[in-house]
């Protein structure tokens, strides 16, 4: 990839990266389109990176399926895949990570200690190895996409971001690898994510702006499900992941429960 990557930067040609762990879905082929005009080359990476899993998380039964990926991917018209091993990724004397510090805190930071720093780091890495220009990322990982976006901003990277819409199933279900752990019954709960967020953005369009109300629009309708136990319901504002009491600028109503044993995540945007 360091070869592929000076080659191209070489003959002045631009690449675009989509950065993934696999097991793609058409919400990870979304963000290939979104490269369209912005590269002349688009890649992708498929790296399930162990340093933003924690102790008792899924990282060793993560879904993968590299051949169908790459098939995906070849016919989504992506001319590179680099998806290395871990090994290749952390030397056994790595010891340099990057975290950002305030916007790594809230919402699934408080949940996931270390997950943020491993997201940042190996990001940082792909962006170095693959020289790209420019990366695109869903929303569907937006405390993700935004500390990525203040990483960018704050160490000055050359690497110009896009972020994608969520791609949702037809019943609402945010598209995400992680579905498949989902049984059928767990399958028509999860339902209820996108659902619960909706019935806060019909209030929210009919002038109700005290978040506290909002979040618990979004919680009667979850709890109505025995299947899902909520981690946090939470309306914070877009840039700063800050809670308010009332929403007065551009803001987020975000959601990470179990249903089940699996971990789901899912967020809406609400703005005056
Ligand atoms: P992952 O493979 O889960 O690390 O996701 C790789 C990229 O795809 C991240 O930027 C995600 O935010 C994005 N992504 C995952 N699911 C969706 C979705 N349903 N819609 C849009 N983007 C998504």
């Amino acid at each position: 990839m360091l070869d592929v990557s000076a080659e191209l930067r070489d003959a002045n040609l631009k690449l675009g990266l989509i950065p993934t762990m696999g097991f793609l879905h058409d919400g990870h082929l979304s963000l290939v389109k979104l490269l369209d005009g912005n590269c002349d080359v688009k890649a992708a990476s498929i790296f399930v990176n162990p340093t933003q899993f924690g102790k008792g998380e899924d990282y060793s039964r993560y879904p993968r399926n590299e051949a169908q990926d790459f098939q995906m991917l070849e016919r989504a018209g992506v001319d590179i895949v680099f998806s290395p091993e871990p090994a290749d990724i952390y030397k056994p004397e790595f010891q340099t990570f990057v975290e950002v510090e305030e916007l790594q805190k809230p919402l699934c930071g408080s949940f996931r200690p270390g997950h943020f720093r491993g997201v940042a780091t190996v990001v940082l890495k792909l962006f170095n190895i693959t020289g790209c220009s420019t990366a695109a990322f869903g929303l569907k990982d937006f405390q993700q996409a935004a500390i990525i976006h203040r990483m960018v901003e704050d160490l000055n990277l050359p690497v110009k971001l896009l972020f994608g819409e969520i791609l949702r199933e037809s019943d609402g279900l945010a598209m995400s690898s992680r579905n498949v752990y989902l049984s059928p019954e767990e399958r028509a709960d999860a339902s209820a994510l996108s659902r619960s967020l909706k019935l806060a953005e019909t209030a929210f369009d009919k002038g109700e702006r005290r978040t506290g109300v909002l979040e618990n629009i979004i919680k009667e309708e979850l709890i109505r499900h025995v299947g899902i136990s909520i981690q946090y319901i939470e309306i914070v504002e877009s840039e700063t992941l800050t809670k308010k009491d009332r929403i007065e600028r551009s803001s987020r109503a975000l959601i990470a429960a179990f249903i089940g044993k699996t971990r789901l995540i899912d967020n809406i945007e609400l703005k005056p």
